[in-house]
């Protein structure tokens, strides 16, 4: 790798960072964090970037999500605990329809840097620096809470390693079990309005399960019903934190970013000469970048090659977020050109961040027809060019926020201040994910 160091990203033009005053305690705190235990093994990103390998080649299905932003205040166990349930609920429902294996990457457990449309902030005459996510200053709006606080990256780290300690716990200690996680959906589809529709697939589902017990298959005796693998992921935004738990790989001798299994490029950060595709060309986790509506061909067939120069399947995944009404004139032609230039990336939908606007009631918000409509039409762009759908990327939470509108219960603009809770963007509830995860499977079926 030509002239790559972990700290050459240092030399390039960066966007989207924080302004801190103390530089010195900046330094101090990536010398700590230099020293601190990795959050995740090499060997670990290497398994998702085989699965990831297998999604390339069209034999498996990813499935990303979480939080748009973590946050201090709202860490804790219960909320881990449902968003983790969720992501197994949705699972389920995809491998059963899909007959493939569908790998879960988290949004968790690191996601707490966010780049923003502006670096201020007014509100009512009052101007301070824009909220950057918990791990560099504070949602509150007072000077000093809007003050980046260095310090905050090893709050951030520390909550992170307990995060990911709980899911590594959750994934091994029962709670992933295939039975118990049905017996869920069942009751989703118990108490839904649209009940009739979603109500056929669960029941397959459970007769299958009771099948294989029948015939002495249960999760006593089968750790693949009893337990699951759970990666985790997040935009890697704050170079100089990536860096800090950038390690060697005693096994391979490679650098791999050790603070989550797979991280990525945000849309407003992923310019060909700047810093952060410089760091990304160096590590070797599976890496995804996000590509908008003015994605050029020729930029994306150059961006591949700095990223992905062995062409491996499994090291690059394209999170495509057009938005519903730009899609159709902006997915078929990248398509096109990175199938005929033969090159080897997973493609996956975040249906999120191209259909965001503000509600009457001034929330920003995001409608539930619109993000189905975004994954129908990524599904159907993939299907006339011959490619494969390998995935999806969604803004949830287990809990039961009102954020977006619409999906089975029909949460209206004026329903959005019931519990409006996210520091950033609007999330999809436990409810209107999974109610997701039944409609996606009819593509998967089909
Ligand atoms: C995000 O995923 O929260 C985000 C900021 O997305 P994008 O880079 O696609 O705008
Ligand atoms: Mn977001």
């Amino acid at each position: 790798m030509s002239n790559w160091q972990p700290d050459s990203w240092r030399s390039k033009p960066i966007l989207q960072q924080p302004e801190y005053d103390d530089k010195a305690q900046v330094a101090h705190v990536e010398q700590t964090l230099s020293k601190y235990p990795p959050l995740v093994f090499a060997e670990e990103a290497r398994e998702l970037r085989r699965q990831l390998s297998d999604v390339c080649n069209g034999k498996g299905f990813l499935l990303q999500g979480g939080d748009c932003a973590e946050s201090f205040a709202e860490f804790n166990a219960p909320k881990i605990r449902d968003t983790f349930k969720v992501i197994l609920q949705m699972a389920i429902v995809l491998t059963f329809a899909g007959r493939c294996p569908v790998t879960k990457v988290a949004r968790m457990a690191g996601q707490y840097a966010k780049p923003r449309s502006s670096d201020m902030e007014t509100i009512d005459g009052v101007t301070l620096p824009s909220y950057r996510g918990d791990i560099i200053n504070s949602f509150e709006f007072t000077e000093a809470a809007r003050r980046p606080d260095p310090n905050r990256l090893l709050d951030a780290y520390h909550r992170s390693a307990a995060t990911l300690n709980l899911l590594r716990a959750f994934a091994q200690g029962g709670l992933a079990d295939l039975h118990q996680v049905n017996r869920w959906n069942m009751a989703f589809v118990e108490n839904n309005p649209l009940k009739e529709r979603y109500q056929d697939m669960a029941r397959r589902i459970q007769d299958t399960l009771e099948f294989m017990n029948t015939i002495g298959i249960n999760s006593s005796n089968s750790s693949t019903l009893h337990e699951t693998s759970l990666f985790t992921s997040h935009e890697a935004l704050l170079l100089n934190y990536e860096q800090a738990l950038t390690r060697i790989d005693t096994l391979t001798g490679k650098p791999y970013n050790c603070s989550a299994h797979m991280v990525w490029i945000g849309e407003r950060t992923r310019q060909l000469d700047h810093a952060h595709i410089e760091f990304f060309r160096g590590i070797h986790n599976p890496i995804g970048v996000k590509v908008g509506p003015s994605m050029k061909e020729d930029e994306l067939i150059e961006l591949i090659d700095v990223l992905s120069p062995e062409n491996d399947p499994g090291r690059l995944t394209l999170i495509t977020r057009m938005g519903a009404d730009k899609l159709e004139d902006n997915l078929p032609r990248l398509l096109r050109r990175v199938k005929a230039e033969g090159r080897n990336v997973v493609w996956s939908s975040d249906p999120m961040h191209g259909n965001t606007f503000s509600a009457s009631s001034g929330y920003k918000t995001r409608s539930f027809d619109a993000i189905l409509s975004e994954i129908r039409q990524f599904f159907a762009a993939h299907e006339a060019e011959g490619t494969h759908a390998g995935g999806i990327h969604l803004e949830m939470t287990g809990q039961h926020v009102t954020e977006c509108t619409g999906g089975a219960y029909q949460i209206s603009d004026e329903d959005l201040k019931e519990a409006y809770k996210t520091q950033c963007d609007p999330r999809l509830n436990a409810d209107q994910v999974l109610e997701m995860a039944f409609l996606v499977a009819d593509h998967l079926r089909s």
